[in-house]
Formats: structure tokens, C-alpha cells, sequence
């Protein structure tokens, strides 16, 4: 027999959409989700802070215009959809607003870049492990132990460009 929580489960997956504003789910603390979400934005500030000079700016990986680390977003050669290269260094680097939204993602120049800076073959590297390389979502003890890693990382980023004692 299924308990009613289980079949709300069951219905709007394991986030629970529909049980987020339920006083129990609200105690037992962040959502997987909410988990999820916190680990995209930690990554994006490491992803941009540790590509940043001595001065906070960083070059957009595609076009190379030099901009401040805040400005720059995160940018992926295949999407964050695919869990298997989702946080690989080798598939974000930062991008300018231009090419990573305008452009989405400017793709045919970041394959050329993946190459350059990696070595020949390195886009289709990471397409056939996006392609492979099926991952079971991450679980809740992944996503605290990831974004306590990646917080640690963007301490000692912040650290070295002055932005934090
Ligand atoms: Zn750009």
C-alpha cells in the first residue's frame, strides 16, 4: 500500500512539486532541486573565478573579448541537460552574454576553441561522452558533498583576487 506522500511523489517527481509548500517537506530542509539549483550557481562562480587574472576579468572562451569575472556567465559546449559532462572543466568555461545567450552558446566556435586548448578531437570527446555516459541523477549526500567542494574552491578563488580575507 502506497502512503499518499509516495503516490504525490509518484505524480510530480522526486522534488515533489507539489508537497514544496508542506510545513514536514519545508523541515526536513532544501528540496533536491533547490540542492540542484545551489550547485549550478556554485559551479558557475568557480567556473568563472578560477579562469579570472589577478584583476577579476576573464576572457570569453569563444570570442575572447575580456570582461569582469561578474559579467561573464557560465557557458557549456553540450548542456547542462547531459548529467554525464554537466560539471566537467573541459565542458564550461565562461562566455560573454553575446555568445552564450545570443548566440547559444556560439557552438561552432567552441568546438574549434575545445580543440585548440585541449587537443585535436576534444569536442567530439565530450559529445560522445554526453552520448554514453548515462548517469543516475545525482542524490541529495552528491549534491551537499559537490557544493561543498566547489565552495571551498571559490574561497580560495576569492581569497587570491582580494575579494575575501
Ligand atoms: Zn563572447
Amino acid at each position: 500500500m502506497k502512503t499518499i506522500q509516495q503516490m504525490l511523489k509518484d505524480i510530480h517527481g522526486e522534488s515533489g512539486d507539489g508537497l514544496v509548500s508542506c510545513p514536514a517537506q519545508a523541515k526536513s530542509g532544501p528540496t533536491l532541486r533547490e540542492l540542484g539549483r545551489t550547485l549550478v550557481k556554485v559551479h558557475s562562480w568557480y567556473t568563472r573565478l578560477v579562469r579570472a587574472d589577478d584583476n577579476g576579468m576573464v576572457k570569453c572562451f569563444t570570442c575572447q573579448t575580456w570582461l569582469p569575472w561578474t559579467q561573464a556567465q557560465e557557458g557549456h559546449f553540450i548542456p547542462r541537460s547531459k548529467l554525464g559532462t554537466k560539471f566537467l572543466d573541459m565542458n564550461t568555461h565562461p562566455q560573454c552574454p553575446v555568445c552564450n545567450v545570443v548566440k547559444r552558446g556560439n557552438l561552432l566556435v567552441y568546438a574549434i576553441r575545445l580543440d585548440e586548448r585541449y587537443g585535436n578531437g576534444t569536442a567530439f570527446k565530450l559529445a560522445a561522452i554526453a552520448r554514453d555516459h548515462r548517469c543516475e541523477p545525482p542524490s541529495r549526500a552528491d549534491l551537499v558533498e559537490a557544493i561543498s567542494k566547489y565552495k571551498a574552491l571559490v574561497k580560495i578563488e576569492k581569497k587570491r583576487l582580494g575579494i575575501i580575507k
